[in-house]
């Protein structure tokens, strides 16, 4: 397995992980709210969406009351592609989008003319922390034969010294494609999901050292316990998860393969290895069955996440209402760098669309 990272040492994962550690410990998570308060808030960020001419569009680990103010104003909840392209279609003037920061950069830059606020500047991402462009690309230069494919979560500067952006959920076909017309390939951030695709393809990878930190959490060991308690249980997993729990996964795949298959896997009871915030629209798709998340660090409790991304958990109620009434933590992406990370962006937009006329053509 080659997991790269140029001048790779141990010092230098360590510092990796303590910077991490870092902006984790600035992530404040919104303070829980009566009914009352929760439902006025709503009410005033539905009448400034409307006055502002603004949707909300909303990641599925974001929390609920987000998730269904997305939906109830005519918004939109999905994984960081869905997202992607909503944004690009809506014909509001105004994007909130409720995530974390590249996915606000990357609606930038698919949507240049339309502004772009977020609840919090500060939600960041592991993977996205973890590949500094600088670094980046050096260790592309070093390879110059390699094709580039970076995963959505990294800054706009590490997509545009790419060749193709993808996402969880088209990562696969990405690269089988590529792989199949003889290209070897640099993948970037995320080592669990770059050795599950290298895995299932063949494919010829370099991988780059980052992991998220929420799924590297979930534990084989504990989810094997689960399973004796639960013997009928089918076993979902999101890729960033360590390949130890994919290899007992039932279902591999993103957040919205993940929604797809608990609908119609036939299994009443549900084990699940992504981020806790999913179950709000599980429950809503499938309201009979049980979904249960898949243990984290279990006794070691060296948990950091314990399946929760405190990141997506800063976007809060009074903080969309801040961004929303002073048009504040405006995203922006320089013009040169937008129209350099577009083209890796469109590509996979592009992809994806052949994709889907693919799958219609043969329904
Ligand atoms: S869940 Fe993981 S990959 Fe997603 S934003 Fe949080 S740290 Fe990043």
């Amino acid at each position: 397995m080659n997991i790269t990272k140029p001048a790779s040492t141990k010092d230098n994962l360590a510092s990796d992980h303590e910077v991490v550690r870092e902006f984790l410990d600035r992530a404040k998570t919104s303070a829980a709210l009566g009914s009352q308060d929760q439902d006025s808030l709503i009410a005033r960020i539905k009448n400034l969406l409307k006055a502002k001419n603004a949707k909300l569009v909303a990641h599925y680990y974001t929390d609920p009351s987000l998730q269904d103010l997305a939906e109830d104003t005519n918004g939109f909840v999905g994984d960081s592609l869905e997202m992607a392209r909503f944004g690009k279609d809506t014909d509001a003037e105004i994007l909130v989008v409720a995530g974390v920061r590249f996915m606000g950069e990357t609606a930038k830059i698919l949507s240049p003319t339309k502004k772009i606020i977020m609840p919090t500047l500060e939600a960041t991402c592991s993977l996205d922390i973890a590949c500094p462009a600088d670094q980046f690309k050096k260790f592309c230069d070093a390879h110059p034969d390699r094709t580039v494919v970076v995963y959505a979560n990294t800054s706009a500067a590490v997509k545009a010294c790419s060749d193709w952006v993808v996402t969880s959920s088209i990562a696969l076909e990405v690269v089988e494609h590529l792989s199949e017309i003889g290209e070897k390939i640099i993948w970037a951030p995320d080592k669990h999901l770059g050795s599950y695709i290298k895995k299932s393809t063949g494919a010829d990878m370099l991988l780059w050292d980052a992991a998220c930190i929420v799924h590297e959490e979930f534990k084989s060991r504990g989810i094997r316990e689960m399973q004796k308690i639960y013997p009928s249980a089918a076993v979902l997993a999101h890729p960033e998860s360590p390949e130890a729990v994919l290899e007992i996964a039932d279902v591999v795949g993103s957040t919205t393969q993940i929604i797809k298959a608990a609908k119609n896997l036939p299994n009443n009871d549900i084990i699940v290895a992504t981020d806790r915030g999913i179950f709000h629209k599980l429950q809503q798709i499938a309201p009979h069955k049980r979904f249960i998340v898949a243990p984290t660090a279990g006794n070691d409790a060296t948990c950091r996440s314990c399946a929760n991304c405190p990141w997506m958990s800063m976007n809060s109620l009074q903080a969309m209402i801040d961004c929303l009434a002073e048009g504040t933590n405006e995203i922006r992406v320089g013009k040169d760098l937008a129209q350099q990370a577009m083209v890796p962006l469109q590509k996979m937009l592009d992809f994806a669309a052949d994709q889907q006329l693919k799958v219609r053509g043969k329904a």
